[in-house]
């Protein structure tokens, strides 16, 4: 199920399009099993629904930006390519995230220590990790993917080199930061309330969705795909 949205609200997005993507008898589906931070892997996937990621590399609003964030190893990702959505590998540890880099996967660091904001940037293996400018923005601040990059957003960049990190957020915070299974930034407030609602108010056929919704946007749009979702074939 694929719910879209022309002009978010969200303040981190800022006023651009926007997706958010669900099985429709659990929000969860669609989200890989072995993510650490899914708080219902029982009800999510291993494999990815490729007829949609087909559709999703190609839905790129015209002259436009597409970009978005899988779970599912590096391995099951498509490289980057200009003119595609970029798809940015979310790894869970330093390692992981330079693998990625190194076989031309862009990739972030999906819940680095909220405490550990003052330890950025720094490079591991030559690979330099430096965290998300929204989340070192000051409070009251404009700052969002909609400004990010002068008007090339750094996780829409195919060719970035460099790995974006995230500090933990959210009422999952904890959890994020601890070997505890859950914590996903999604499981509660606004973007659970929107994601949930994906599974009744969502459009069924998603990859014929996704397609048609990129094509309707204005040119030059800037797309994020899946504000909470992923890859994965819901069941
Ligand atoms: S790095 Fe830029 S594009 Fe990526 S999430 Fe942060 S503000 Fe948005």
């Amino acid at each position: 199920m694929l719910r879209t949205v022309s002009k978010s609200s969200n303040s981190k997005t800022g006023p651009i399009a926007v997706t958010y993507r669900s099985g429709q008898h659990s929000t969860y589906s669609t989200c890989p099993a072995s993510c650490p931070l899914n708080p219902k892997p029982a009800e999510s996937t291993a494999q990815v629904d490729q007829a949609y990621l087909r559709a999703l590399s190609a839905a790129v609003p015209t002259a436009g930006q597409a970009w978005t964030y899988s779970h599912f190893h590096w391995s099951k990702l498509p490289a980057a390519k200009p003119g595609r959505t970029v798809i940015n590998y979310s790894a869970d540890t330093i390692q992981d995230a330079i693998a990625a880099v190194r076989h031309g996967r862009p990739a972030v660091l999906a819940a680095a220590p909220a405490d550990s904001r003052d330890s950025w940037p720094v490079s591991y293996d030559q690979v330099r990790f430096a965290v998300c400018p929204e989340q070192l923005a000051p409070a009251g601040s404009t700052f969002s993917c909609s400004t990010c990059g002068n008007g090339r957003p750094l996780c829409a960049r195919p060719d970035r080199d460099y790995v974006i990190v995230f500090l933990a957020h959210g009422t999952g915070r904890r959890l994020a930061e601890s070997d505890d299974q859950g914590g996903c930034y999604a499981a509660s407030g606004p973007t659970a309330i929107q994601w949930h609602g994906t599974r009744t108010a969502g459009q069924a056929d998603d990859a014929a969705a996704v397609r048609r919704f990129a094509r309707s946007l204005p040119p030059g749009s800037l797309l994020r795909h899946h504000i909470a979702g992923d890859l994965g074939l819901a069941v």
